[in-house]
């Protein structure tokens, strides 16, 4: 079969991209795989493409209902049959026949359902194509978002032991890539990385002193949308007013805040051509805005896998971008005060997200180097494009009250 074809016709690309064919390929043969590609890099294809290509049906494992929904509406949209299987579907009952019937190229499941002995009794009557695992770190505990459902899935890609399975994850370190293969039975030769570098990506990092001023100056040299990061609902709602009196159009996001108005603001912003979205990290999985011209962090991200996520919303269309994050030591202290609360074998992993982290804003070299090797590239020792490498940082003190927070 001429896969380049069936994606020209069913999507209307006109090829793959990066890693895909490969990963692709590889679903085809049958075997299984971890696919480790950054954010909009198109993980979807790589088992949407194959779902429609193959008789039987792909079963997706996905965390979030929204996100179902999105790639439910996406996949649709271009003619594959595709249902989600949700507490929040009032049709299961037709989602099952169909699903019997073998009229459905993709079902989507959440792992808690997935991992129910009844799901299982229902694919005994399925015809199976494939198993995606989407947001595969979730099944380690070293990754940054862990959860104990994904834990469960074992037993049923295990009881389907011939029904190909395909992983796949933006963030994953190395540890977390190695924990992931164990955890769902992929073998080593099964791990393919795309490249993580977003050259158009500009990164900045400096101490805090006034982030309404730093943001502010910010957003008067980049004129297109941006978004920026603040660490709680409060925080979003003084920065978001604060911003506003700039004059630019400015929106808040937050768990916090009515459905129907983060609704409203998502699509404001999605529209715009120079709105400001002040939000918590709630915002932004699902969102494809191809013109967000900057990203800036009020404060420090919880690990480098967020800090790579949250400013690859960048700059999706190739075009300059640029990122800033804005720490300051007591960022440092609230983390490990975090950290003391998580269950105590987390503790080693949130430790060492931390100290990563703590690198990546105390490094006086490359700031893409630093990114690029925690992903396990061998990245060039300059980028020319992030502020270590544009202005050659004179010995800082926020070295030394970095270095002695993280060493406390
Ligand atoms: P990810 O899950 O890796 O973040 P998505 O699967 O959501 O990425 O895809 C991101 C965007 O890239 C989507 O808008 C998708 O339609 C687009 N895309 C995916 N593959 C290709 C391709 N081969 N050519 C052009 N656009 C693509
Ligand atoms: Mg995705």
């Amino acid at each position: 079969m001429d896969l380049t074809a069936k994606l020209r016709q069913l999507f209307g690309f006109a090829g793959f991209r990066g890693v895909q064919q490969q990963v692709v390929d590889r679903v085809m043969a049958g075997r299984r795989t971890l696919a480790v590609m950054p954010t909009g890099a198109g993980k979807s294809l790589c088992y949407q493409l194959p779902a429609a290509a193959l008789p039987g049906t792909c079963v997706v494992i996905s965390p979030l209902i929204a996100l179902m929904h999105d790639q439910l509406r996406a996949a649709t949209a271009v003619g594959i049959r595709a249902a989600t299987l949700t507490s929040a579907d009032d049709n299961r009952a037709e989602t099952i026949a169909r699903l019997k019937a073998g009229e459905l190229d993709l079902l989507y499941v959440a792992p808690e359902r997935a991992s129910g002995s009844g799901f299982a009794q229902l694919l005994d009557q399925v015809d199976l194509a494939l198993f995606a695992i989407d947001e595969a770190h979730c099944v380690s505990e070293w990754g940054h978002d862990f959860r104990p459902d994904y834990r469960l899935l074992r037993p049923l890609l295990d009881r389907f032991d011939h029904v190909p399975r395909l992983a796949l994850t933006a963030t994953a370190d190395a540890h977390t890539r190695a924990d992931i293969l164990v955890q769902l039975g992929i073998p080593d030769d099964g791990l393919i990385v795309a490249g993580f570098d977003r050259p158009n990506i500009r990164y900045s990092i400096a101490p805090r002193d006034n982030a309404t001023a730093q943001i502010s100056a910010l957003m008067k040299a980049h004129l297109g949308p941006g978004i920026v990061y603040a660490q709680t609902r409060a925080g979003v709602e003084k920065l978001a007013e604060a911003l506003g009196r700039t004059g630019r159009p400015v929106r808040a996001y937050h768990a916090g805040l009515d459905p129907a108005v983060r609704a409203a603001n998502q699509t404001a912003f999605v529209q715009s051509e120079d709105m400001v979205m002040v939000a918590t990290v709630a915002f932004g999985m699902g969102i494809d805005k191809p013109d967000v011209r900057f990203v800036a962090h009020a404060g420090l991200p919880k690990s480098i896998e967020a800090y790579y996520q949250e400013t690859g919303r960048a700059g999706r269309d190739g075009d300059p971008a640029v990122a800033h994050l804005f720490w300051g030591a007591e960022d440092f202290a609230r983390a490990r005060l975090r950290i003391g609360e998580v269950e105590p074998d987390r503790q080693p992993g949130e430790r060492a997200r931390l100290a990563a982290m703590g690198a990546l804003v105390e490094t006086g070299g490359c700031r893409r180097a630093v990114l690029l090797r925690h992903f396990g590239e061998a990245p060039a020792e300059q980028c020319g494009n992030c502020d270590n490498c544009l202005t050659p940082p004179a010995a800082v003190d926020a070295t030394e009250v970095a270095r002695k927070y993280l060493s406390a």
